[in-house]
């Protein structure tokens, strides 16, 4: 495969820009190659510079549930920037995406437009602290929430798989405030809560967690996160930046049937654009100014474009309800996996929910970071520079899960099959 002009492009782009990126895992650090720069993507497939093809199981990070360019999201977006491209001041159109999500999540009766993940959560967690008056918060190792100071601590995602030990540039005072807990072990809640329990402000958890790689918790560790929160009066935050819209319409909490306080959105919400949310219960977001005394906001907050791509998204996924496709997919491609391992001897766990899944290169289960960092990043690294190769672009991470999308067919998913059959086989 020819990546000259990639290669060229990075050359340059490292002059310019930290490490070439905007993001740190674009750099593909941790598999040891050279990144491949994208020009166009339609359904489930990229072409970079060189005009090379792939199929993309990262579709954005998980935005892109629909595939790349859907004819109708992209034509909602040309139509309304006809009209102009922001105005800082309220719009219909933020009003249409609000009921939608209202409408979708249950838990969600108010909800506050925002441009990314990050901002969503920073601003749920502020939000938490401000209404319960408390200052700590409790985070799970290995959950990443994007890089708020207060969440960017033991978290996953780039920051794990680049290995990167403390969190430099975040005041002590300021980390030693949250309580990191391993995921999936409810013992470890009940005893922060019973020293803590009245300086605890909220849990964040990602319900189905996909940064440390696809860890999925039992119901019954929701239900007791559920009870403990409520016991002593902290909130409890689903990050469903990643699953929201993606497990479900509904998102994990409608799978897991949990009644959380806050709930955090982006990347689907906002159908390749840049869009986040925090909504929940009416009596906390009303703390939210300017009804109430928490402050925040955004100059390109509910921006139009990105509220017709979201809103567009949302509508589509609503009326195609295609969430059992995806699970089929899924499945699919977890089967095939396992059966690939067994036929070539190369042991791995694979995780999946739904249209999120990690193969996992250890022959341990991964039910938390700790046993998921037992896997063999160099194998990992291995197999997705081989799979580059063979045109398949998987996430440039062991601690990243695979997205699907409705744009991947059966063929897709075979040739993706075969492809990894044989890089399996280079393994062993
Ligand atoms: N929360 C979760 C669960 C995420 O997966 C991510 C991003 N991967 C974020 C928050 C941060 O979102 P963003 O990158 O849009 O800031």
């Amino acid at each position: 495969m020819n990546t000259q002009k990639s290669k060229e492009l990075f050359q340059e782009a490292q002059k310019y820009l930290v490490g070439g990126v905007n993001s740190p895992v674009r750099a593909f650090k941790a598999v040891e190659a050279d990144p491949i720069f994208i020009k166009k993507g339609k359904g489930c497939r990229i072409w970079d510079v060189d005009d090379n093809e792939y199929i993309d199981y990262v579709l954005s990070w998980g935005p892109l549930i629909l595939g790349h360019a859907h004819d109708q999201v992209i034509n909602a977006i040309k139509q309304i920037s006809n009209y102009g491209t922001s105005f800082g001041a309220p719009t219909e159109l933020e009003v249409e995406m609000a009921k939608a999500v209202i409408d979708a999540v249950k838990s969600v009766e108010m909800v506050r437009f925002v441009n990314s993940g990050t901002e969503a959560t920073m601003s749920a967690i502020r939000l938490a602290r401000g209404y319960t008056k408390r200052k700590k918060i409790i985070k799970f190792d290995g959950c990443y929430h994007g890089h708020g100071d207060s969440l960017l601590v033991s978290a996953g995602s780039g920051v794990a798989t680049l290995g990167i030990p403390g969190t430099p540039g975040i005041p002590e005072e300021l980390a030693s405030l949250t309580i990191v807990l391993p995921y999936n072990n409810i013992e470890a809640v009940e005893e922060a809560f019973e020293k803590y329990g009245d300086d605890i402000a909220c849990v964040i958890i990602e319900p189905v967690a996909g940064n440390m790689g696809v860890v999925a918790p039992s119901k019954e560790y929701h239900q007791k996160l559920r009870e403990i929160t409520r016991k002593y009066g902290a909130l409890l935050i689903f990050d469903e930046v990643m699953t929201g819209f993606r497990l479900s319409y509904g998102g994990a909490q409608e799978l897991y049937d949990i009644d959380p306080d806050l709930t955090t959105f982006g990347k689907v919400i906002g159908g390749g654009l840049p869009v986040g949310a925090y909504g929940g219960k009416r009596e906390i977001m009303e703390y939210v100014a300017p009804v109430g005394p928490v402050y925040q906001a955004g100059t390109l907050s509910g921006n139009p474009l990105a509220m017709t791509a979201g809103l567009t998204q949302l509508q589509l996924l609503k009326q195609l309800n295609p969430y059992q496709e995806l699970d089929e997919k899924g499945r699919f491609l977890e089967e095939g996996f396992k059966k690939i391992s067994q036929e070539t001897g190369v042991p791995v766990a694979v995780n999946r929910v739904g249209s999120m899944i990690t193969v996992f290169f250890t022959d341990k289960e991964v039910v938390d970071f700790t046993t998921a960092k037992t896997s063999d990043s160099k194998k990992f690294a291995k197999f997705f520079r081989c799979m580059l190769e063979k045109g398949v672009y998987l996430p440039a991470s062991q601690f990243e899960a695979f997205f699907l999308s409705t744009a991947h067919s059966q063929r897709d998913l075979e040739d993706t099959l075969n492809k990894a059959y044989e890089c399996f086989k280079q393994l062993s």
